[in-house]
């Protein structure tokens, strides 16, 4: 039985370092010149690192290009995704960037060699998730998993800093890492295969 698997990009097939040293992180300490640094753990890149708005439109209108650009990818998704498609599931990218990003993010994705079926420019995923039958979906914004999880699809939620304080729930699983991400989805395989049964 193949499977439509939902996958985000930032921060899941993207890798952008850790919370203490961070691509964004680097980049907005050579954008003001100034030290900053993260301050709070939330979703809100202003919040966390304690810009004002203003100055983060500027900094993202000007940097936003290079981040993606730049930004490495995640060991061991290109594997892990590989393996799926081989297998004849379903790949659909849902990522929150906006659609002026579409050419450059299909060039990363062709750069990192990540295979994928369809790519859509979404920041309400659920209904989308929905709407293409998708089975599982991996996020790193815990209001997308709950909101996913909501319709009871099962989510893997990429730990980060800003979901620190969500510790997962029944169908909701927080994992470190692509290792634990590709255990989790063949676990959901193993578990949503019918075997055959010999009589
Ligand atoms: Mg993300």
């Amino acid at each position: 039985m193949y499977y439509n698997l939902g996958i985000d990009i930032d921060g899941v097939l993207t890798d952008e370092g850790t919370a203490e040293n961070n691509i964004w992180q680097r980049k907005m300490n050579e954008y003001f010149s100034r030290d900053i640094k993260l301050g709070k753990y939330t979703y809100n890149l202003a919040e966390a690192y304690g810009l004002s708005e203003a100055e983060l439109n500027d900094f993202l209108k000007n940097k936003l290009f290079e981040v993606y650009q730049q930004v490495n990818s995640a060991p061991g998704a290109r594997e892990t995704l590989s393996e799926l498609a081989e297998q004849g599931h379903k790949l659909f990218l849902i990522t929150a960037r906006h659609e002026n990003f579409r050419d450059l993010t299909e060039d990363w994705l062709e750069q990192h060699q990540i295979p994928y079926h369809e790519l859509h420019h979404q920041h309400d995923k659920a209904p989308l998730v929905l709407q293409k039958n998708i089975s599982l979906f991996v996020d790193d914004k815990k209001e997308n998993a709950i909101n996913i999880a909501a319709e009871n699809i099962p989510v893997i939620l990429v730990s980060k800093y800003h979901n620190s304080d969500f510790k997962g729930n029944q169908i909701i699983t927080k994992v470190d890492n692509w290792e634990q991400i590709k255990e989790n989805i063949d676990l959901f395989l193993s578990k949503n295969t019918p075997t055959s049964k010999l009589s």
